[in-house]
């Protein structure tokens, strides 16, 4: 048996950002999470950006996770 071409695919060793099991990724791909926690993380709601204004007229950006911290007194 002869092989006629080679397909070479570069791939990366990347960690999962929600299990921290390691995984292989192609190249220039942006998933973060592996095989088994991509339906999870699919479940969750789209974290959303809030707006909050300081007295000093300044705005900052908050996601949610950081919003909630604040609504529950910095305590969460
Ligand atoms: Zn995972």
């Amino acid at each position: 048996m002869e092989i006629d071409e080679v397909e070479i695919v570069e791939v990366e060793l990347k960690y999962c950002e929600r299990c921290g099991g390691l995984w292989l990724r192609v190249m220039g791909d942006e998933q973060v999470y592996c095989v088994s926690c991509i339906p999870l993380m699919a479940e969750l709601p789209v974290a959303r950006k809030v707006k909050y204004r300081l007295p000093n007229n300044h705005t900052i950006e908050l996601d949610n996770l950081e919003s909630s911290f604040f609504a529950a007194g910095g305590n969460a």
